[in-house]
Parts: C-alpha cells; structure tokens; sequence
C-alpha cells in the first residue's frame, strides 16, 4: 500500500488529523494507496508556510525564478514514463495518451512561463493635451495564490495553474483532486530536486468540501485559480466574491459539433470520433452534441457508429486501446445513469450504452463502452447536462439558423467545432 502525505515547506508531512483516504486504480478497480485528508489545520500551516516565503520569492531576480521553471520542465521531461504510467494508474487513461499529451503538456507549461516571464512588460498612457501626466500599469506579485484542478487531466491542469503563479513571484497553495493524487505528489519532489525553494509551493490533497474550501475561504490567499465542474465554481465564486478575491473559473462544456454538408468528410469523421471519445470523452472541449446537417445525417450515422464500433476499450496499458477505464466507480454509475435516462427521454441507442468488463487483469475496472444515441430533443436532459464520459448525442438540422439555435442551446458555452468549406 503506497501512502503519501501532504507537500508542506518541501518536506513530507502527515495530515494533522491523521485521517487518511483511499486511492483507486480504476483500471482493477483496487486500492493501491493512501493520501491525504487535508482539513482547515493543514491548509492552516501550508498557507502559513506560503506567506512567510513570499518577500523573498517575490524578490528573487526573475533569470532565477526562470532557471528554476525551465529546470522543473526538464525534470518532467526526463520522467516522463513515470509520470505517465502513474496518471494512468490513477485516473485510468491510455498510458499511450498521458506520455504523447497530458505529461509534455505539463512541462510545456513550466517552459512557456519560464520564458514568458523574461519578457514581462507594463504599458504606458499619455494624457492627451497635458504630455507631463502620465499613467502606467506595473504587474506585481499577489502573495499566497490558491490552485485547485480537477481528475481528467491531472498534472498538465495543475501545473497550468502553478507555474503561472510562480513565475510571477507568488507562493501556491495547492489542492490537485484526490481522486488523482500521485502526479502532484512526484511534482513535489521533481521541484525540490528542481531547487525550488521550499515552502513556495505547497500540496496539499484532501476532500473538495474541506480542504479545497479551506483554501478558498482563508484570508490570506489572495487568488483562486480554479478548473472543474460548474456547481462547483459557482460555490467558490461565491465564497471569494465577498472576499474580493481574484477568481479564475474554467468550468464545465455540453460542446456542440456542427456538421455541414460540404465538410471535408474524410478529416471531419476521424476527428469526430476523436474529439469525442479522447480520455473516454473526460475532457471538458469534448463534443458530446454532435449536429449533422440532415441531407448527410444518415450517411454520418452509418460512417460514424462503424467508426466508434471500431474503438478498442481495454487495459489501459496496452496501446492498441483507444479508451482507458473511466474514472471511478461512482462516475462509471453516474455515466450509465444518464445513458438510462436518454432512453427514458425517447433516445434510440445506435451502440454502446453499456459498462464493459474485459478479460484478465481489468476485469473489475470501470469500462463503459463508446455510446452513441439519437432521437433526442435539444431541451432533454441528456442533451443539457454535462456527462462528462464516452456518450454522444446526433441530431441533425434543416439550416444555418437552426445549427445555431440548437448549438447556442444551452447553458454551458465553453467550446464548439464547425465542419464546413464555406
Ligand atoms: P469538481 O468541480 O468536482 O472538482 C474540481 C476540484 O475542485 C477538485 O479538486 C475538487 O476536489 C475541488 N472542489 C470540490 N468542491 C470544492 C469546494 N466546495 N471548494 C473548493 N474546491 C472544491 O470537478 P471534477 O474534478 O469532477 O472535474 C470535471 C469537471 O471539470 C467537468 O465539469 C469538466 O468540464 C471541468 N473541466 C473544465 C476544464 C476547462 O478548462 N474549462 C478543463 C477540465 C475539466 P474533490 O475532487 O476532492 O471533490
């Protein structure tokens, strides 16, 4: 059993209260790990240590802080393998997809704001008529910066929030989901190995309720930049709106794909099916509303369902697998639930619409096979709310107004793709 503990002033540190929760390897569905329930206390003395660092990480000169960035990118790149195989474990996505996307991703974003902050600039304004007066915008440090991400794209989301921060001069608070802990765990050590000062950046895991809130409502963290779901944003903008905390949101999607008739067929199919299904369709630009103009509606179907009949789901090791398991037990349940309710709404399953459960060593892991559902209206539930799993919806349209009716139809607007020549 493989226990981690809290990342505090760089040093490995057991959670105050002791309690500890399961980690799931949701390919097997077995625990492999304990980690961290972080409470008040522990955010308490991460945020503590986090102050204290700031003058002297504010000031360091900006070649160092860069230095160190570019390093901890390095590091990423060399344990990459590692890296890779420990966020499939965890999360259950194609090792193949974490070392060719999510784990390069994760040190790219290290790299960017290590090269990006060397460049750093403020602008200036002349006030027209009077040349003496002048107003000009300087960009200082905040101090103690809240990072919270969410399971789908564990490392590659949780270092695009820290090495921001750190590059301009802030300390971090850091909560990654505890449903995907152990790639913020290795970060950790990758940055002490890196030179990072300790206590400039601190991991702490725990529950979303409890330690995630506790960042958001401590008064010394004066930002929170956060990615998950929707509910969940709207809680902590509102806990940090009254505090006039600086909020970063990027929340959840129901993207529309909208299809038309004179697309460059051959590249929108393949990407279709992609942009779909990619991370068992985990991934928040995810089409999951896929819009077909109706005088090539049925031969899309057909292309379509032959496409994603064509996609191996399997032990997330092997790299003839296309789809990994999803990730957990309680969101495989929640996957299925919503595949129920679109038949209950009138959707016709064109395949899919079930858990798998392959042979051998994944045969108790979270499978579900890539549905595909038609029949449904736009105003449904399946084709309002966010499933966040392996399940699309087909419907097609007349005209150009109506896609964009059908498209704009929800609540949600983070993404969509237009096939087309025109
Ligand atoms: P959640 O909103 O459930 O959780 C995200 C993070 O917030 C987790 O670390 C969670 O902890 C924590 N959290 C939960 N409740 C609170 C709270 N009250 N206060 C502070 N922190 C809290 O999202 P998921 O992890 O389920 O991720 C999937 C969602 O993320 C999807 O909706 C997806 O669309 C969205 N997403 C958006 C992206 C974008 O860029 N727009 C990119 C990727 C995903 P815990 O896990 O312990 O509950």
């Amino acid at each position: 059993m493989e226990i981690i503990h809290n990342f505090i002033n760089g040093q490995s540190i057991p959670p105050a209260n002791d309690q500890y929760l399961e980690n799931v390897e949701p390919a097997i569905g077995e625990i492999y790990g304990k980690i961290p329930r972080s409470t008040e206390q522990d955010i308490q003395l991460a945020v503590e240590a986090a102050k204290a660092a700031f003058p002297a990480w504010a000031s360091t000169d900006i070649g160092v802080r860069a230095d160190i960035l570019s390093k901890i990118a390095d590091l990423i790149d060399q344990k990459r393998s590692q890296l890779a195989q420990a966020e499939s474990r965890d999360n259950g996505k194609p090792v193949k997809l974490a070392t060719l996307v999510d784990i390069p991703r994760a040190s790219s974003n290290f790299r960017f704001f290590s090269r990006a902050i060397t460049q750093w600039s403020g602008s200036s304004y002349f006030m027209r008529g009077q040349e003496s007066l002048q107003s000009f915008t300087i960009h200082q440090p905040l101090g103690v910066v809240g990072c919270i991400s969410p399971w789908n794209l564990p490392l590659y989301l949780f270092t695009w929030k820290i090495a921001p921060a750190l590059a301009t001069g802030n300390t971090v608070v850091a909560k990654p989901s505890e449903i995907t802990p152990y790639t913020a765990y290795m970060l950790g050590e990758i940055c002490n190995e890196a030179g990072l000062p300790p206590v400039v950046l601190n991991i702490v895991p725990g529950l979303g309720h409890e330690a995630g809130q506790a960042i958001v409502e401590h008064p010394e963290v004066k930002a929170i930049s956060f990615t998950g779901g929707t509910k969940t944003g709207s809680i902590i903008a509102g806990l940090a709106a009254p505090k006039f905390k600086k909020l970063s949101l990027e929340l959840g999607g129901k993207n529309p794909n909208v299809i038309f008739a004179d697309c460059d067929y051959d590249k929108m199919l393949k990407t279709t099916v992609l942009s779909s299904f990619a991370n068992q369709g985990q991934i928040c630009l995810c089409g999951s509303r896929i819009l077909i103009e109706r005088s090539i509606y049925n031969k899309f179907k057909s292309d379509f369902v032959a496409k994603v009949n064509s996609r191996k789901v399997g032990d997330p090791k092997i790299d003839e697998n296309h789809l990994g398991a999803v990730v957990s037990a309680a969101h495989q349940q929640k996957i299925l639930d919503y595949i129920a309710l679109a038949e209950e709404e009138g959707g016709r399953i064109l395949t899919g619409g079930h858990a798998i459960h392959p042979k051998g060593r994944c045969a108790k892991g979270y499978f579900v096979a890539p549905t595909v559902i038609e029949g449904l209206d736009n105003n449904c539930r399946t084709n309002q709310e966010e499933i966040f799993g392996p399940v699309v919806t087909l419907q097609p349209f007349d005209s150009e107004e109506e896609a964009l009716a059908l498209a704009n139809g929800t609540a949600y607007g983070l993404a969509s793709t237009s096939w087309t020549q025109d």
